[in-house]
């Protein structure tokens, strides 16, 4: 995932929005009153959203390919700013036969100062970070690795086996990945990936690389969705007759990759992330899935609806 709301490039940010005092709803600060985090069932397993704070960018970024006219009428419609489109971090606890599995890490401090406030909202429901036995990271860009590392360079989860797809951890961590296919600047791309190779570090030493399709713990599943980068998986938990797909980055905002078709200019390869989005979207609309969209707005569960001209999210309704 990209950002635009970079403290570390200062780049393509609207005026006003550098020092995160804008007028905007993205601007709250952590302690606004309501809770970050949302707790819901899929069968014996119980579940928790972990909102890890926000980031954003230019609309442009993640809708590469949108008219332009259209992108702002869509953004309009929606009663959203047409200069800066934010984005969720929605990480996922999973308890299951005892063990605590957070699916993704969250951005931390990499991607702006709006990230990193995981670890309160593990707090609001009475745990630390000694009390996760597994990460697994769908890919590994800095937005889904940022919070493994901590403020000291020492492991954030000290007790966390942490797994990552081996595909990713070749391209981005192995080796000094071309960045030239992101539509930022070169700096921002420099930044980027110098954070993925700071924040895998003290994990590296026993990383476990996975292969997507691998099951991870009993009842959590990996499903390849290449594209978005090399190795990028999707999460399928399963309990009795109950599944929870996660998208991961499939899409960043509904708005713009699911009700409308546009690409977000991130995927490295557009056509095989579009072919990945299609085969998950099509198989969560046929078995009515419940999904859950890592950027989307908090807690970000919702349906994928097949329509004729493709598709449209439905948002589920809050569980008390
Ligand atoms: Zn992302």
């Amino acid at each position: 995932m990209l950002t635009a709301a970079s403290a570390v490039t200062g780049m393509i940010l609207p005026a006003g929005m550098a020092s995160g005092q804008a007028a905007s709803p993205a601007s709250l600060p952590a302690q606004g009153g309501n809770a970050g985090y949302y707790r819901f069932r899929v069968g014996d397993i119980s579940a928790t959203v972990l909102n890890d704070g926000l980031l954003g960018g230019p609309p442009r970024i993640y809708a590469s390919n949108a008219p332009e006219a259209e992108l702002q009428d869509v953004l309009r419609r929606a009663f959203l700013p047409t200069d800066r489109l934010t984005l969720n971090l929605n990480t996922l606890l999973i308890e299951t036969n005892g063990k605590r599995v957070l699916l993704e890490a969250g951005a931390g401090q990499t991607m702006g100062p709006q990230g990193g406030r995981l670890f309160e909202n593990l707090a609001a429901i009475g745990l630390r970070p000694e009390d996760i036995d597994v990460v697994v990271i769908s890919h590994t860009h800095p937005d889904h690795v940022g919070n493994l590392r901590t403020a000291e360079g020492g492991k954030a989860f000290p007790r966390a086996a942490v797994f990552a797809p081996r595909a990713d951890w070749d391209f981005f961590v192995r080796n000094d990945p071309d960045l030239s296919y992101m539509p930022v600047p070169e700096d921002f791309r420099r930044n980027f990936a110098a954070a993925i190779k700071r924040s895998v570090e003290p994990v590296t030493n026993g990383i476990e690389l996975y292969e997507a399709g691998a099951e991870i713990v009993t009842g959590l599943t990996t499903l390849p969705a290449f594209g978005h980068t090399p190795g990028m998986a999707n999460f399928l938990v399963q309990s009795g007759n109950d599944q929870l797909l996660l998208t991961a980055d499939l899409a960043y905002h509904p708005i713009v990759n699911v009700d409308r078709p546009w690409l977000p200019g991130p995927d490295r390869d557009k056509d095989t992330a579009l072919a990945s989005r299609r085969r998950i979207f099509d198989r969560a609309a046929a078995d009515r899935l419940l999904v859950l969209g890592f950027h989307y707005p908090f807690p970000g569960l919702g349906r994928m609806l097949k329509t004729d001209a493709g598709y449209a999210w439905v948002p589920a309704g809050w569980q008390f």
